[in-house]
């Protein structure tokens, strides 16, 4: 079984954490990527790290332990990651979504979830460069953080390369065959040979699963995290802080500031969308940011380009071998960052034994094979 040998299509976050445990089990991975580590959707991500408002049930459980393998996680690849803990501030001025947030924080605490209302004081304790305004309801949950998911998938590439795997980057696979036993990967003029392969490609996974006759249906999620150039700390006790609106046309804006300093901010919740990625909609985000933190006025934002989630049609992670296809196995969700270490242990152990894990029953991707 561990003279396998398994390649990896996709060096995200992701597809990384699957290479890296399977390398763990002795396994003989190659990692291939069009690019280079990050550049999908890795590397515009905000890399929130949470359960907060998963749902149903279950896909909030694989958040919640994914989140508790973080730490471990972190300490096994040995490189500093950029891993933040904290907690996150959800707040609000308006009295419904106060009602809200506080119906929210009863049931995050039923599901186990540690979440608590906060005071405005407490607020200002936590952060006191922050201009809070109009105050209703806040919640803190403090279990969660952020991480810089680039460099967790460089990390993982490191202990694979070191473990004897193979890394190959700038060398997009173009499609890909099978038969009884074997998989084959097309690549520019050449074919190479594999006991099985992970799909870990992103929003490309759906145009490379098609060339192996494999159903894996996606919507396009588009969404823009702006960026500023390493300021000094002005951010110290949360790891993200979700902002109330301004005005009624205006979308809520969230913030973190990373290790280095640089500060990441988004409009709207972890699912919304936008495809501006203007220079402009890049310095209204500061300039909105700027009115809760004086540390960004007149700081200039890096424009980052539209970021592309992937995301199963469903919205639900798609994980396990292909129906009919049992050595071709898919790892294509979004909050892909919080997920990522459960997903790449689960994803390793499944088919390093070929035990199928119960808890994955609700992500398979036979859901879609009867629209083939
Ligand atoms: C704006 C935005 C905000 C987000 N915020 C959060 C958040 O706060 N918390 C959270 O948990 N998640 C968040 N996400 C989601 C998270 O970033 C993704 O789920 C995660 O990065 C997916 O990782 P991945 O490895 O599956 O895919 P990707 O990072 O997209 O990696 C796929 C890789 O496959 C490579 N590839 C594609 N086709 C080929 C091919 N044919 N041959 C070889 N290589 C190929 C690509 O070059 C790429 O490097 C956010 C995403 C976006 C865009």
């Amino acid at each position: 079984m561990r003279n396998k040998k398994i390649a990896i299509i996709g060096a995200g976050i992701v597809g990384a954490s699957v290479a890296f445990h399977l390398s763990q089990h002795g396994i003989d991975v190659s990692v291939f990527d069009k690019n280079q580590p990050g550049t999908g959707a890795s590397g515009h991500s905000f890399a929130w790290i949470n359960a907060f408002s998963k749902q149903p049930r279950h896909y909030y459980d694989l958040n919640y332990r994914s989140m508790d393998r973080w730490p471990r996680f972190s300490e096994n690849l040995g490189e500093d990651i950029g891993l933040r803990w904290g907690g996150n501030v959800t707040y609000c001025s308006d009295p419904d979504e106060g009602r809200r947030l506080a119906s929210e924080c009863e049931r995050l605490n039923s599901w186990g979830y540690s979440a608590r209302l906060i005071s405005m004081e407490e607020l200002s304790r936590f952060e006191p460069n922050l201009k809070i305004g109009q105050f209703h309801t806040g919640i803190y949950t403090p279990d969660e953080g952020h991480v810089l998911p680039v460099k967790v998938a460089e990390a993982c590439l490191h202990k694979i390369q070191k473990a004897g795997g193979k890394i190959y980057l700038d060398t997009p696979v173009d499609s890909i065959t099978q038969s009884a036993d074997k998989v084959f990967l097309r690549l520019d003029e050449q074919e190479m040979e594999f006991d099985q392969v992970v799909i870990a490609a992103g929003i490309d996974s759906t145009k490379l699963a098609k060339t192996a006759g494999i159903n894996l249906p996606q919507r396009r999620s588009p969404g823009v995290v702006v960026k500023t150039k390493p300021l000094p700390s002005f951010i110290h006790s949360l790891a993200t802080i979700y902002l109330p609106r301004i005005s009624k046309e205006e979308k809520e804006i969230h913030i973190r500031q990373d290790i280095d300093g640089a500060v990441m901010i988004g409009a709207g919740d972890q699912e919304s969308e936008t495809e501006d990625d203007s220079q402009e909609y890049a310095n209204k985000l500061i300039q909105r940011a700027a009115r809760y933190f004086d540390q960004l006025s007149g700081v200039e934002a890096i424009r980052v380009p539209v970021g592309l989630r992937p995301m199963p049609e469903d919205d639900l992670p798609v994980i396990g071998f292909s129906p009919g296809h049992n050595n071709i196995y898919l790892t294509l969700m979004h909050s892909g960052v919080t997920l990522a270490p459960l997903v790449g242990a689960l994803a390793a152990l499944e088919m390093v034994t070929g035990i199928p894990n119960g808890d994955l029953d609700p992500y398979r991707p036979d859901r879609f094979a009867s629209k083939n």
